[in-house]
């Protein structure tokens, strides 16, 4: 199953009672970055492109597990950067699990076979290992020889061992409907994963390949050529019905960043996990004081093409909930490949982009220095009165 049971019927309970307390907005997903380090480096990343002295940078295992408790959701996801670099990963998926929260731990996978012996398996845990497609395009897409074949490796190492494995795989332009469907074939019938988690790559400005990436028409159309083709019925997808609809373009929907609320090494990140326009210090903070009608499609110039599952999923998970009988439809006859798209919202009106990430982060990383300097103080006067 590509979500189990249990979690499927944490996540509805938990939903169904944020909205039956009148919650307006409320995390899905804690979106957890405990690093930026990646020992890949790959053509449509958008999140390693800093200097060392922010590479070298951890989120401490406090740190990640008070900002599990802060937020609440019922998931956590841990991408990176290579969450398998830090140190300390095994104490702080232990520390999550522990609280009965679904781990999705995203990896390239160069690490994990190594690393499987720190890891229990779980029905709270799954590895979400990064394959963007088969042997060619997966190492041009990480822009390394030889890491399909180790992903693949590892893969079966953890399902042997009893883990639950994901593939996800993020589509640019490059991808064609047919080398997609071979993958997802190979990914289910071969490597027999729990599930896919598929989305069209985000065009992160600090990218370094800026070609690749997918516009909504594109996107949409290259959807529904996948999901027309002969056996994608058997495909298991670790996302909603609507959310697949919606990338194949019948459903007009608005984001909801709040949904997958990210946390990494600079604070709580506004607005979402694929722009970081500023940082609350406190996940309170970021879901009262987040100017939340600036962003999202046709509001904001760098959203006008995003249709990625952390903007997404919430919008459709709601959805669902909304109009069970809608999606209990689309369940049932599968997605309409045919019909004319819903109409799309349009970009007239939307306010440029601004360019205020390096700013931030030059300020943000002498925040964070001074902090971690004034800790090392505190903790060797502690140290002295000990000794004394
Ligand atoms: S493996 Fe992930 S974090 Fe590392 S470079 Fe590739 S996309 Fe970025
Ligand atoms: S559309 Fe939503 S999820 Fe996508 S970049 Fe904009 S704010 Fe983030």
């Amino acid at each position: 199953m590509a979500v189990p049971l249990i979690q499927q019927i944490r996540v509805g309970t938990y939903v169904l009672k944020q909205r039956l307390i009148g919650v307006k907005r409320y995390p899905l997903v804690l979106m957890l970055e405990p690093l930026f380090r990646c020992n890949l480096a790959c053509v449509g990343c958008g999140k390693i492109d800093y200097e060392d002295r922010i590479l070298d940078k951890r989120l401490s295992v406090r740190e990640c597990l008070d900002a599990v408790d802060e937020c609440g959701a019922p998931v956590v996801s841990i991408p990176g950067g290579e969450p398998l670099i830090h140190k300390e990963i095994k104490e702080i998926v232990d520390g999550i699990v522990a609280r009965k929260k679904f781990v999705y731990l995203c990896t390239n996978a160069l690490l994990m076979e190594k690393k499987l012996n720190h890891f229990t398996p779980s029905s709270y845990l799954t590895f979400s290992v990064h394959l963007d497609g088969m042997e060619e395009h997966h190492d041009r897409a990480v822009a390394q020889k030889g890491v399909f074949k180790r992903a693949v490796s590892a893969i079966r190492a953890a399902k042997a061992r009893g883990f639950r494995v994901n593939v996800n795989c993020t589509l640019f332009d490059q991808m064609t409907a047919e080398e997609t469907a071979k993958f997802f074939d190979f990914a289910i019938n071969d490597l027999d994963v729990e599930g896919i988690t598929v989305s069209p790559g985000y065009a992160y400005e600090r990218a370094p390949d800026q070609e690749q990436f997918l516009s909504r028409r594109k996107t949409k159309q290259l959807f529904r050529d996948i999901f027309k083709r002969q056996g994608a019925c058997k495909w298991r997808f670790t996302q909603s019905t609507l959310f697949k609809d919606f990338l194949a373009g019948n459903q007009t929907y608005e984001c909801t960043p709040w949904g997958n609320p990210t946390r990494n090494i600079f604070g709580w990140q506004r607005p979402c996990y694929l722009l970081g326009e500023g940082y609350a210090d406190s996940f309170r903070q970021l879901m009262d004081d987040t100017a939340w009608d600036q962003y999202g499609t046709g509001r904001y110039e760098k959203c006008a093409n995003c249709m990625v599952h952390c903007g997404y999923e919430a919008t459709a998970v709601n959805d669902t909930l909304s109009h069970p009988l809608k999606a209990l439809g689309v369940l049932i006859r599968g997605v309409n490949t045919e019909r004319p798209m819903a109409p799309e919202i349009p970009l007239d009106n939307q306010r440029p982009a601004e360019f205020v990430f390096e700013g931030l982060v030059k300020t943000l990383t002498q925040k964070r220095e001074e902090e971690e300097a004034l800790g090392q103080a505190q903790t060797g006067s502690q140290q002295s009165s000990n000794a004394a």
